[in-house]
């Protein structure tokens, strides 16, 4: 899909190109297109993303997983949204160092999957509050998940609906974002409600 195309399918939810997997040259190309908003899934790779291309005005998200050593390093970098907080204890590591205000989302494990990381979809809704409450340095403002990992497309919906439910019921508290869909899902995930979405893959196919 041509990026062109895929941008008119998004309608008002916002992209976030991540470029895990690419050089910075295919990150200027884009960013050249018009994308400012990237995702990195690994802190050493944001880092050095974020160093070869400090002259362009990107937004850098932080999607993957937090290891406890890496904390100091993410919130030097000053990510514009971390997405993948998952759960009041990793608030409350970060929270405790910060010293300025960082936009999160709360990653919810919505597929019930072991491997994935995330909150349980029945604790998401006491957890959001409780970081709200109590971890002041981290702005609470949305949910973020991974679509069930099947080619049951029934039971990818489910997972984006469950999350987009728990959403909703956030929005009084302060949810604004729901992050959800990637490059095989997106479109599902659109149609579910998801208003922001995360490709990879998807973007740099020739
Ligand atoms: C890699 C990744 C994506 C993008 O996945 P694609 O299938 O390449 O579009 C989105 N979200 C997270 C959290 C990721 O790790």
């Amino acid at each position: 899909m041509k990026f062109e195309e895929i941008i008119s399918k998004l309608g008002d939810a916002r992209l976030i190109a991540v470029s895990k997997n690419v050089t910075t040259k295919e990150v200027i190309n884009l960013y050249s297109k018009g994308q400012m908003d990237f995702g990195e899934n690994r802190i050493q790779e944001l880092k050095s993303k974020i160093n070869m291309l400090s002259n362009l005005n990107i937004n850098w998200h932080f999607i993957g997983r937090l290891q406890k050593n890496k904390i100091n390093q993410m919130i030097d970098l000053h990510p514009t949204l971390w997405q993948s907080c998952d759960g009041f204890q990793s608030a409350y590591e970060v929270n405790r160092r910060l010293t300025y205000i960082m936009p999160t989302l709360l990653q919810i494990n919505s597929a019930d999957e072991i491997t994935k990381q995330g909150i349980k979809k029945d604790e998401a809704i006491e957890e959001f509050i409780k970081i709200k409450e109590e971890c002041n340095n981290i702005n609470l403002i949305g949910l973020m998940s991974i679509g069930a990992n099947t080619n049951d497309e029934k039971l990818v919906q489910k997972t984006f609906e469950d999350t987009y439910e728990i959403y909703e019921k956030l929005k009084k508290y302060g949810a604004k974002i729901c992050s959800m869909g990637m490059s095989n899902d997106f479109e599902l995930a659109l149609k579910c409600g998801s208003n922001m979405v995360r490709l990879g893959t998807i973007l740099y196919e020739k």
